[in-house]
């Protein structure tokens, strides 16, 4: 006879929360949340199980706003960067304002991006904010 002193079924559980680390590209922190395998990808949820904050983000009370706080510097400068279409070099400065280097870009073109950001959904939000 066979002892089995786990349960398959728990374990099975177990195995399908991924852990996925991330290192932004506008910061120095690192984040590591999971999420579940089987859940559908355009709805499932990520919740934060660890954070290794920056210089700039160790103000933060906990993981969650550590998250928060980067997730919404990276998607201000890829919204930014996205709508520019153009190699830019850009950086967050001390006071996490993003700098964009528009010396690339020809006048009419600066006008032209200057113009579909101000029209911008996320860009309106910010400015309200
Ligand atoms: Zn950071």
């Amino acid at each position: 006879m066979g002892c089995y002193s786990s349960s398959p079924r728990s374990l099975g559980e177990f195995m399908k929360m991924n852990i996925t680390r991330w290192q932004p590209d506008t910061c120095k922190c690192i984040i590591e949340y999971e999420w579940d395998g089987d859940a559908d990808p355009t709805t499932r949820t990520h919740s934060v199980v660890n954070t290794i904050p920056c210089e700039f983000h160790t103000k933060h009370s906990n993981h969650e706003e550590v998250f928060e706080d980067v997730k919404a510097e990276n998607t201000r400068k890829n919204v930014v960067i996205n709508e520019l279409n153009k190699e830019v070099d850009w950086e967050y400065d001390d006071k996490r304002e993003l700098k964009i280097d528009l010396s690339s870009l020809s006048e009419a073109e600066k006008i032209d991006a200057r113009d579909k950001l101000s029209r911008h959904e996320k860009v309106k939000e910010w400015q309200k904010s």
